[in-house]
């Protein structure tokens, strides 16, 4: 996804293996990304543009027109099986292929508000217990949602004899919103209308009438209700701003300070000490650009098929990475989507207009390039003349590739902020990316300044990338010379210059990516889609976050890093001391890799032996391994430990068992529980259900209690027991892979957090009120630190709990 597809790859890797020796060794030894670049652009031949021009037309990028009646076609066969989520998507396709203004594209918007209109039904209905009231308030996206699209609809030229069904909609939704004015008048306007057709078929204006009717008792019994509206439940957010800010770098809060070491680069350490849950780091991203998920399949020739396949492409924004079920497409490709016109037309001004026609070669050559691109395009908003022209003139120098350790040299290590300079006013020497009054800021010279690591790079990889930035440029001055309306930025005119610029970011962007995250986590209850998934951490996109950036890495981290929209929010995930180093994770984190393997990917990834306290630690313990990947003895189920023969050390249990004997048990196991997520997934509860009970048998043999393989069998059995409403065995279970995730992740980890949400879920949907309340109260309490007061979860939470406090007393019936 980041880099380029494996055919572009290959054919470069190929590329560079042909080369002269003579010439390797130019491009290996080149002294600065300017001379690398140049080099490597040089051996650009037309056939290579040929062949990456092959490779891009692969994707469907623009917009077909035959597309959008298969994909209605389609929307409405999952439509008519009431999988209103599936369909959904599915019209959202189909919009995204047809030209504004057509019968296509409004009948595609009319249809995804239908789909959109029963998924709130669908979705009320899984929340039965919830007191309607409440719902009434809590869930009206959906009809937020449908009224959009059905105004879209009629704003492309919705037919005329189709209006009144969509009409009677847009009433529903504006009643469920409480907008009953409106309601009103538009039901007067049908009414109006129709009295001054009466060519309409007799039996039509009936079921019309009989319509009518209905709403307006309805408008009537809303506003009988919205009067005794409890006022609570309109609580706005809290506020989640940082509390202090901090002066030299806006975005991170006062309690932290930017020191620098010859040896570390930048980082962060608390200037006081910091309580779990304190929020240190808010910092919207620079650049970032959505991960489309699973790539479709390369379409070759002309028997190309539209795939059906939900993508977060589908999901997400493309500019602000809000989740949405009503997408709005760009008008000129079918691949940019996003979740309002608003959104569509920022994305455009800001760098769509340059991307549009690009799409197929941007998909084909990765994500790092894209940004790489995309930042370059940013950086023409910004007061960024000045970092430009030095950008020009420093491509010339020997020193550009590391500015970092050239700006070190210069300076004696006491001038950078260590403990005795924090209250000196002035820094006479910026720290690299600051401007001249010192200041850190989220802005293109702080992203132009991260680390390239050129050196560290293989030669293989930086001629890879300088091809593909190289070509990239050369479609750009196509695209510009052919548009001689869009000139491009001064800047650029010699583009070169910009290519280099792209060179370095995407050779940055190795090490300073920032994958952006969101949890997907289904509801128990909830959507057909994908009820068996467990939550799981999903990359949406990746990004740029200077200031995120200036942390460094421990595999035990102290914060949390969670993002809204394009936001990253860092928060303690811990007690830091004054004094201490503000760490977060780069994704190698102990309570998934051994110490092995995080050591191998830090250094192959970021360049560096990792010697957190964590990794020092198991170093000298690797023999033992961790309890979630323990076996145990079948005798006296104490853990087996050794390294191919193994023992439970107890005299009395003689035999040891080898290793090699276990391993494919185990296998075999996660084998057995892939086959039942699969029959739960065509419905089949039951034999799902006894499966994994045989399969949670099995373990019991060899497995430990916390094993983490036993763990998802009792997380799969609680979502099986969940879907056939057995709320009991599905919390028993539940619990039982709250252990192994607490032992695994620890009592305070985010991933016990989102355990912990279930749990709620499941007490609440049971009716067991004391256990509902006191889960809510652990998994808020847990959430809270990681996510701090908006995150959805928390607020679904409270919405729980002030519903079981609002439960009138039960009665008991009357006493004879
Ligand atoms: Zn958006
Ligand atoms: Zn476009
Ligand atoms: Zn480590
Ligand atoms: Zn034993």
């Amino acid at each position: 996804m980041d880099l380029p597809v494996d055919e572009w790859k290959s054919y470069i890797f190929q590329k560079w293996s042909l080369l002269p020796k003579s010439i390797q060794d130019t491009i290996s030894t080149a002294d600065t990304l300017r001379d690398i670049f140049l080099h490597s652009s040089s051996l650009l031949q037309p056939e290579d543009e040929m062949f990456l021009k092959s490779l891009s037309r692969g994707y469907l990028v623009g917009k077909d027109p035959n597309a959008p009646p298969f994909y209605r076609e389609e929307g409405n066969k999952k439509f008519q099986k009431k999988d209103y989520m599936g369909a959904t998507v599915l019209y959202s396709k189909g919009i995204s292929h047809a030209k504004p203004h057509s019968a296509d594209i409004s009948l595609c918007y009319a249809n995804r508000s239908a789909a959109l209109f029963y998924l709130d039904e669908y979705e009320w209905s899984m929340f039965k217990i919830i007191p309607a009231v409440i719902w009434l308030t809590l869930n009206t996206h959906f009809e937020w949602m449908c009224l959009k699209d059905i105004t879209r609809a009629q704003m492309h030229g919705y037919p005329e004899s189709l209006q009144p069904k969509v009409t009677l909609r847009k009433v529903e939704c504006l009643v469920t919103l409480g907008r009953l004015q409106e309601a009103g008048q538009t039901i007067r306007d049908l009414e109006s209308n129709f009295a001054a057709k009466p060519s309409l078929a007799a039996a039509q204006f009936q079921i019309l009438q009989r319509n009518l009717c209905r709403l307006k008792m309805k408008v009537q019994e809303r506003e009988n209700l919205t009067a005794s509206f409890p006022a609570t439940l309109t609580k706005a957010f809290e506020d989640m701003d940082l509390r202090e800010e901090n002066e030299q770098i806006p975005g991170a809060s006062s309690s932290v300070s930017l020191c620098m070491d010859p040896l570390k680069g930048r980082y962060l350490i608390a200037t006081k000490d910091i309580l779990p849950g304190e929020l240190l780091v808010k910092e919207d991203a620079f650049v970032s650009v959505l991960n489309l998920g699973e790539r479709p399949p390369l379409h070759h020739g002309v028997e190309s098929k539209w795939d059906t396949q939900v993508t977060n492409g589908d999901l997400y924004c493309h500019r602000c990475l809000r989740h949405t079920l009503a997408t709005v497409p760009c008008d000129g490709c079918s691949y940019a989507k996003y979740c309002s016109h608003e959104c569509m037309q920022q994305a455009w001004d800001l760098y769509h207009n340059r991307e549009c026609p690009l799409g197929g070669l941007l998909l084909t050559l990765g994500i790092f390039c894209h940004i790489a691109l995309r930042s370059t395009l940013l950086a023409r908003f910004e007061d960024a003349s000045k970092v430009i022209r030095k950008l020009c003139v420093e491509m010339t120098n020997k020193d550009m590739c590391s500015p970092e350790s050239e700006n070190l040299a210069q300076t004696p290590s006491s001038d950078l902020g260590g403990e005795s300079e924090k209250n000196g006013k002035t820094v006479k020497t910026p720290v690299p990316g600051c401007n001249l009054n010192g200041k850190y800021e989220n802005n293109y010279n702080a992203v132009f300044h991260l680390m390239p690591h050129t050196e560290n790079h293989s030669p293989e990889y930086k001629f890879l990338c300088a091809l593909s930035v190289s070509a990239l440029c050369r479609q750009l001055e196509t695209a510009d010379s052919s548009k001689p309306a869009t000139a491009p930025p001064a800047w650029c005119s010699e583009l070169s210059t910009w290519g280099v610029a792209m060179l370095k970011h995407m050779l940055q962007l190795q090490c300073n990516a920032q994958a952006v995250t969101t949890i997907q986590q289904p509801a128990l209850s909830g959507s057909k889609e994908n009820s068996v998934s467990n939550s799981r951490q999903v990359r949406l996109a990746t990004g740029i976050f200077p200031v995120v950036s200036l942390l460094n890495h421990s595999c035990s981290p102290n914060t949390s890093v969670s993002f809204i929209s394009t936001v990253a929010t860092i928060r303690a995930s811990e007690k830091i001391g004054k004094g201490q180093e503000i760490l977060h994770c780069y994704g190698p984190h102990r309570s998934r890799m051994a110490v092995a393997e995080r050591q191998q990917k830090l250094r192959s990834q970021y360049f560096f032996d990792c010697g957190c306290p964590a990794c020092q630690k198991e170093k000298h313990q690797a023999a033992v391994g961790p309890r979630w990947e323990a076996f145990c003895c079948d005798r006296c189920g104490a853990p087996l430990q050794g390294g191919d023969i193994l023992s439970c050390g107890s005299t009395s249990c003689t035999e040891p068992v080898s290793r090699d004997r276990l391993i494919p048990r185990l296998q075999d196991l996660r084998q057995q529980v892939g086959q039942a997520r699969k029959l739960f997934g065509s419905g089949q509860l039951e034999r799902a259900i006894q499966l994994l009970l045989g399969c949670r048998h099995d373990a019991e043999s060899f497995l430990s209690a916390e094993h983490s393989m036993v763990g998802e069998m009792e997380d799969a059995l609680a979502q099986a027991y969940a879907a056939l409403g057995d709320w009991q065995k599905s919390a028993t279970h539940l619990q039982k892979s709250l252990r192994v995730v607490e032992v695994q992740h620890g009592p305070s980890s985010v991933e016990m957090g989102h355990e912990l949400f279930k749990l709620a879920q499941l007490f609440f949907n049971g009716f067991a009120i004391p256990e509902a309340l006191n889960t809510i109260q652990r998994a808020e309490k847990v959430l809270m630190v990681h996510y701090g007061p908006c995150n959805d979860e928390i607020q679904e939470l409270q919405k729980m709990k002030s519903c079981l406090l609002d439960l009138p007393p039960i009665s008991l019936g009357p006493s004879v």
